[in-house]
């Protein structure tokens, strides 16, 4: 890879994603990735059983889908992770947005909860990968080495909040080639700071490698709710840095698909 390639990858398809988050993405000219969950936007499903958080609707999903620096990917119909919802909710979003496939290259799948079964994945889901067009499936943090001390440092920094240990933690998330046809994301919780995450974009920046980040819900000032709102002010600076560097030219701000593209070497 020629620079790191950073992404901001939504999930559930909530309102905020795109009253809050979206004007400041246009703002910024940045790309990112917006994982739907179907039954969530149509009301099927209790949002209660989901989070607090209003969905969006299908014409707002339809703008962005519209927006070609966006993309539009699966996060079950039911916020599951077997193949038949993984299958509904992709279907039922390409049918809605009247597509063949969510990007050109086929459709991108982030596990709900990251609760994916490796044992469903190997038996059920790998089998028909190719079928469903699906090209990627998002899980969460991974360790590759050190895991009892990457986890420590990971706990005892929800405390301390040091940049450093913050990236040293999640460095094995960071990402330069695919294994298999698994892209892995840092999640953003509410109580981490601008600067623990530059200070992982930066790493991304030194070690020429992928990093992911998960968002929930962007929100205003004092509206933190769960761990999974993220700060409407601080999304703001956030996207200001990262946009800063890749003026700079020292990284690319782009969608999960391309980034998994790019590690599987289709350019
Ligand atoms: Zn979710």
């Amino acid at each position: 890879m020629e620079r790191a390639l950073i992404n901001f990858s939504f999930d559930d398809g909530r309102r905020d994603n795109f009253d809050i988050a979206y004007p400041i993405l246009k703002h910024y000219n940045c790309p990112a990735t917006f994982n739907i969950t179907t039954g969530y936007i149509t009301g099927e499903m209790k949002k209660e059983a989901l989070t607090h958080a209003e969905p969006m609707n299908m014409a707002q999903i339809q703008e962005m889908f519209n927006d070609p620096s966006l993309e539009i990917a699966g996060h079950g119909y039911w916020h599951k992770n077997t193949l038949a919802d993984i299958t509904d909710g992709l279907n039922s979003l390409k049918r809605e947005l009247k597509v063949e496939k969510l990007t050109k290259w086929g459709n991108g799948f982030a596990s709900p909860g990251t609760a994916l079964d490796m044992e469903v994945y190997n038996n059920e889901i790998k089998p028909v990968l190719k079928n469903e067009q699906l090209q990627y499936i998002r899980l969460s943090l991974r360790y590759k080495s050190h895991v009892g001390i990457k986890t420590f440092v990971r706990k005892l920094n929800r405390i301390l909040h040091w940049p450093c240990l913050y990236s040293y933690a999640y460095k094995d998330t960071l990402m330069s080639s695919a294994e298999d046809v698994f892209l892995y994301a840092v999640p953003i919780l509410s109580s981490i700071s601008v600067a623990e995450i530059m200070a992982l974009v930066r790493r991304a920046v030194k070690e020429k490698k992928a990093c992911v980040l998960m968002m929930h819900s962007i929100v205003e000032k004092g509206r933190i709710r769960d761990p999974w709102d993220f700060e409407k002010d601080k999304f703001e600076s956030l996207v200001h840095e990262i946009t800063k560097l890749q003026a700079e030219g020292k990284l690319t701000i782009t969608t999960s698909m391309n980034i998994y593209q790019q590690l599987k070497g289709n350019n």
